[in-house]
């Protein structure tokens, strides 16, 4: 059982039902602490990671009033002065993103979620980066599968794998997106020809703000956030997200989900975090 209110005045209400109340209650307490020192570190880091960009675009604005009378040089700081504000609007919104998830409580009202819509939209948003890179994004599979749960955050999950999929791969290779059923879930999979993840870094990818190489992080314009919402979108759907890589061949990353009762009339049942 969840018992809040003050720890005194609790204890003093369940003390004489037994130990596993107070013992409950101590846990909730320490999960509590844990939630507020995560939550300081993401503060922390947060401010951190906003500061750098503003810091570039602040230098950048320097330079322009420094090269006012060589238009060429204000183009350049001029374009990477854009390049630095839209990575700082795709961290802001990815920072608001993931506070909406932080808690991984189940989702309030979970509806059927299309997956060839949901692919289909991660796939057109990464068109332009796949095009620039001239990267073939195929989607194979079964067609009309359905999950429960949230569009927004669902498509939010793929966009982000199939984003990453195709920042991390080598010019001219392929990034395959393959839907299946497997019993009573859905698996979308990821797969690419990319730079791939060493071993020993591949438990801490799912963590806010871990880049494998930070240096090459800032030309692909990532926030480091992106697979830390996919994490919380499995979690708060009931599924789970794996990977699976080999450095300098590439990567696979399978995101399992609820799959959606097709029979109409079908009591539902709804995804709780594990
Ligand atoms: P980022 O915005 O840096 O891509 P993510 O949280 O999405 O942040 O990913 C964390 C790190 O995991 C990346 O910086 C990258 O080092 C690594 N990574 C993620 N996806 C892939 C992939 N498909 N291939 C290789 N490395 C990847």
């Amino acid at each position: 059982p969840r018992v809040s209110g003050s720890p005194r005045h609790v204890t003093a209400r369940v003390a004489p039902l037994g130990s596993r109340l107070v013992l409950a209650l101590v846990e909730d307490r320490t999960r509590e602490r844990q939630v507020d020192a995560v939550r300081r570190d993401f503060v922390a880091n947060v401010s951190h990671e906003l500061k750098t960009p503003v810091g570039a675009i602040r230098l950048l604005a320097e330079a322009v009033q420094d090269a006012s009378d060589d238009p060429d040089a204000v183009y350049r700081f001029a374009s990477r002065m854009l390049t630095e504000s839209d990575r700082l609007s795709r961290l802001i919104q990815q920072i608001i993103e993931l506070s909406r998830l932080q808690g991984d409580e189940p989702l309030e009202s979970p509806v059927a979620v299309s997956i060839d819509e949901v692919v289909g939209a991660a796939v057109d948003s990464s068109h332009m980066n796949a095009a620039a890179k001239d990267i073939a994004v195929i989607v194979e599979g079964e067609k009309g599968l359905k999950v429960i749960g949230s569009e927004k955050q669902v498509t939010a999950a793929v966009a982000n794998l199939v984003a990453n999929a195709v920042a991390y791969s080598e010019p001219s290779s392929r990034v395959v997106v393959t839907r299946k059923k497997v019993d009573h879930a859905i698996e979308i999979s990821v797969v690419d020809q990319g730079i791939g993840i060493p071993e020993d870094e591949i438990d801490r990818i799912f963590e806010r703000f871990y880049r494998v190489d930070p240096a090459r992080h800032r030309s692909t314009g990532g926030t480091g956030l992106g697979l830390s919402i996919v994490k919380h979108v499995a979690a708060t759907h009931g599924g789970d997200v794996r990977v699976w890589s080999v450095e300098g061949q590439g990567s696979t990353f399978t995101l399992t989900l609820p799959e959606h009762p097709q029979h109409e009339g079908m009591p539902f049942i709804s995804a709780t975090p594990h």
